[in-house]
């Protein structure tokens, strides 16, 4: 796709980013196939090729109004149009780059629920006021102590699975335990910037993901062996694919960068981590599962069939799920903001995650986990989970 960039755009880092990515696009059209909302409306700029099309003309300095930011807005971010996109088109970072420049001329009354509504989700003393009104998992089991310690992993908390889901993480150092790991934890102020990055919030989310960097860095550097780590685990793929993503947030120059590469390909989701270790003295709990695969795993993070694998491996009968691919609707904040389609999403995607009758869905994302959970009555757990541990 050809474009020409306004002077003062042409002139930014940003700007030639967004010309190389739309650039790559050839506008063959691929791409809408498994675009979620362009199946639900069949509208073109609620596709990815009329979403680029629309962030290039404002990139041009064309005007752009509420329905240019509507057709954004209604995007999941999923990323299933890069899994699909035979060009390599980079549209989650366009998408950054247009959501900041649309975000100018988005009304008063919208920023301010919007900003409500991030720092509200990224507070975590804020968040626990209104955590214990949707806590989904207490914690079920004792904590267990590694034998003998043969590594140690930094478990990244998260700022709103701790409130909502503590059992995930406490299973999750269960699990390492047995296998010898041990664990140390982010703070729980140590949020990855995902929900900042997406909600046009671009400068708080880097605030955050520096502090980040400088801390991870430090453990994966040290030479205190009693402190020194050589992963950092998410078991929240939404907050693993924001962290392997980290290296796009910084020109090579930037003396963030190199350290940014390095967290990035330090990080690994449970999945990814497990997947590399012998299992055999870990027994799961056999139940009845489907499993619903995060779009931040599958095409965030490409690790399409990783948790799906696992656990046939681990002897469970995992059924094909129809349109596996489709997003559930959750999408970080979009069930709060797009509360409609979002609701058609988790619709369709219930019915075809209970066509073989589970007695249990399992997930890889507290986001997806939670708005699941919220529509039917079968119980949504993190896969983690079924280690009775
Ligand atoms: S599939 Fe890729 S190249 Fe084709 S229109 Fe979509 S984004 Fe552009
Ligand atoms: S990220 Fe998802 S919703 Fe957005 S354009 Fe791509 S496929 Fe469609």
């Amino acid at each position: 796709m050809q474009i020409k960039l306004t002077e003062q755009l042409n002139a930014t880092p940003k700007g030639q980013k967004a010309e190389e990515i739309i650039r790559s696009c050839v506008h063959c059209g691929f791409c809408l196939a498994t675009c979620p909302t362009y199946q639900l409306t069949g509208n073109e700029l609620d596709s990815p090729r009329g979403r680029i099309y629309l962030i290039k003309s404002a990139l041009e300095g064309n005007q752009f109004n509420d329905v240019s930011i509507a057709h954004l807005d209604k995007c999941l971010t999923c990323r299933a149009c890069e899994t699909t996109c035979p060009s390599g088109v980079q549209y989650g970072e366009l998408a950054d780059i247009g959501r900041e420049i649309f975000e100018q001329k988005r009304s008063r009354w919208q920023k301010l629920f919007r900003n409500t509504v991030r720092l509200t989700l990224t507070s975590p003393n804020l968040f626990n006021i209104f955590a214990w009104l949707f806590r989904h998992s207490k914690i079920q089991s004792k904590p267990i102590k590694a034998n003998q310690v043969e590594s140690r992993i930094l478990l990244m908390t998260g700022c709103v699975q701790p409130s909502l889901a503590p059992n995930i993480n406490h299973v999750t150092k269960n699990v390492l335990a047995k296998l010898n790991v041990e664990c140390i934890e982010t703070s729980q102020k140590e949020c990855c910037g995902a929900l900042d990055q997406h909600l046009s919030a671009q400068e708080t989310a880097l605030e955050k993901i520096k502090v980040n960097i400088d801390s991870w860095y430090s453990l994966l550097e040290t030479q205190d062996a009693n402190l020194k780590i050589d992963t950092i685990i998410s078991t929240a793929s939404g907050c693993g694919v924001m962290i392997k993503d980290y290296p796009t947030l910084f020109l090579k120059d930037d003396p963030y960068y190199k350290k940014a590469v390095r967290i990035a390909n330090a990080t690994k989701d449970i999945a990814e981590y497990l997947s590399e270790k012998d299992l055999t003295k870990l027994k799961p709990k056999q139940s009845n599962i489907t499993y619903h695969a995060p779009c931040t795993l599958q095409h965030g993070q490409q690790l399409p069939g990783i948790v799906e694998k696992l656990l046939v491996d681990l002897g469970y009968q995992i059924a094909t799920v129809t349109d596996e691919h489709l997003c559930c609707g959750s999408a970080g904040t979009y069930s709060i903001f797009q509360p409609k389609i979002s609701k058609q999403l988790r619709d369709n995607k219930i019915q075809n995650l209970k066509e073989s009758s589970p007695d249990l869905i399992v997930t890889a994302n507290i986001g997806c986990l939670m708005h699941l959970s919220g529509g039917t009555k079968t119980p949504v757990k993190h896969w983690i989970e079924l280690f009775d541990l």
